[in-house]
């Protein structure tokens, strides 16, 4: 068993939503696979985050739960906030 969780929970799912609105470059993502690979709970979150981002960008029509699309765009501030210089 390896403990390779260098990237803790919170930061990953932070990017996730940076991810899903395509802001990251190959290396941050590459990093989040790896992590995803061996996390379960960052995988539903992304797989959640996707599907959110999806609805939101695709499927105009199709609202998503105000809830979960309230926790995408925290998350996307909360990002912008973070990397703020
Ligand atoms: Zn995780």
């Amino acid at each position: 068993m390896s403990r390779n969780n260098d990237a803790p929970c919170h930061d990953i799912s932070i990017e996730l939503s940076a991810l899903v609105a395509g802001e990251l470059d190959e290396h941050a993502r590459a990093e989040i696979e790896r992590h995803l690979s061996f996390c379960p709970g960052c995988q539903f979150e992304w797989r959640t985050n996707e599907l959110v981002w999806r609805c939101l960008t695709a499927c105009k029509d199709v609202d998503p739960p105000a809830e979960l699309r309230n926790r995408v765009f925290d998350a996307i501030a909360e990002y912008d906030r973070t990397h703020a210089k």
